[in-house]
C-alpha cells in the first residue's frame, strides 16, 4: 500500500499510555466485555450494553509519558493517513449526494479506554461508539491481526480503520439508530441478523472507501485487495466462533460469515457505489 506522501489528518486523538480506572463497570460487565472480546470485534459496544453510560473513571486518568518505538510512531502515522484517505473519499462522496460529511475523531490508546459507550479494554478490538463520533483503537490489535488472525499487511490494517468508518457513515445517514429501534422491538434472532446486515453493509462501505482511494490517490499496489479480503475472511463469525468454542452457531452471528464479508468488501470495491451496499434490501445476505 502506498501511504507514506499522504496527509495525516488531524483527527486523531492519542490516549496511548493514559491510564483509565474500570470505574463503576466492574465484575459482572467488565467479564461480559471480555468474553465478547474474544468472539468479536468491531461492534459498537452500545448495541450490545445499552444499559451502559457515560461515566466519570473516578480516578482522574494520568498521563504516563512513555518512549515510543520508531515502529509505534510508523504505525501511528500510518492509520493518520489512512483516515486522512477516509476522510478526502467520504467527503467527496457524501459532497456529491448533497450531503456534508463530519469528519469523526480516532482514539489510540493502550490496553483500556474510556468512551460515551463505556468502558473498553483492548480484548474488545477496534470499534466505534456512535455517541461519541470516535473510532477507537488499540494499535497492538495489529500485531494481533498478524498472528492471530494470519492477516498480515498494511491494506488489511488500512480495512479495519475503513470498516469502523463505515459504522461512522452509517451513523451519520441514520441506518444506526433505525436499526437499534428496530432491534428493541425484535427478537433476539432478528436483532441479531440486522446486527449482521449492519457488520456486512460496513464491509462494503470499506470496499467504496478502497474503490475510489485508489482511483484517486492510486494507493493499492498488487496483493493489497488480497490482504483485506484476508482480513474480512479472517474475522468473520464462523472463523472465530470456531477458533473458540470449535464449532459455529450461525444464528449467533452478529458480523456475518467469512464468505459473506468477503463478498460485501468485494462488492463496495468493485462497485464503488453506496446504492450497491444495501444488505437491508437484499435477496442475498
Ligand atoms: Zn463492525
Amino acid at each position: 500500500m502506498r501511504w507514506k506522501e499522504g496527509r495525516k489528518s488531524e483527527n486523531v486523538e492519542d490516549r496511548r499510555g493514559i491510564r483509565v480506572s474500570r470505574g463503576m463497570m466492574g465484575g459482572g460487565i467488565g467479564t461480559i466485555i471480555l468474553v465478547l472480546a474474544a468472539l468479536y470485534f468491531g461492534i459498537d459496544p452500545s448495541v450490545i450494553l445499552n444499559q451502559t453510560t457515560t461515566q466519570d473513571a473516578g480516578v482522574p486518568p494520568g498521563a504516563v509519558t512513555q518512549e515510543r518505538s520508531d515502529e509505534e510512531n510508523r504505525m501511528a502515522d500510518f492509520v493518520a493517513v489512512v483516515l486522512a484517505d477516509t476522510e478526502d473519499t467520504w467527503h467527496e462522496l457524501f459532497r456529491s449526494s448533497g450531503k456534508t460529511y463530519q469528519e469523526p475523531k480516532l482514539v489510540l490508546f493502550t490496553e483500556a479506554v474510556d468512551s460515551a459507550c463505556g468502558f473498553a479494554q483492548s480484548a474488545m478490538g477496534p470499534f466505534y461508539c456512535s455517541r461519541d463520533n470516535k473510532v477507537y483503537i488499540d494499535l497492538q490489535f495489529y500485531h494481533d491481526l498478524e498472528t492471530r488472525f494470519q492477516a498480515p499487511g498494511e491494506f488489511a490494517q488500512a480495512y479495519v480503520i475503513a470498516h469502523e468508518i463505515g459504522h461512522h457513515v452509517q451513523n451519520l445517514l441514520g441506518i444506526s439508530d433505525k436499526v437499534r429501534s428496530l432491534q428493541q422491538v425484535a427478537d433476539k434472532g432478528q436483532a441479531n441478523e440486522l446486527s449482521v446486515r449492519l457488520e456486512l453493509q460496513a464491509d462494503c462501505l470499506a470496499g467504496i472507501w478502497a474503490h475510489h482511494a485508489d482511483r484517486s490517490r492510486k494507493i493499492v499496489e498488487t496483493g493489497d485487495i488480497e490482504a483485506a479480503l484476508r482480513a474480512a475472511s479472517s474475522i468473520g463469525d464462523d472463523r472465530l466462533q470456531k477458533q473458540s468454542q470449535g464449532y459455529v452457531v450461525p444464528e449467533s452471528f452478529t458480523h456475518g460469515s467469512s464468505e459473506q464479508r468477503v463478498r460485501w468488501f468485494k462488492r463496495g470495491n468493485e462497485t464503488g457505489t453506496f446504492a450497491q451496499c444495501d444488505t437491508f434490501k437484499t435477496e442475498r445476505l
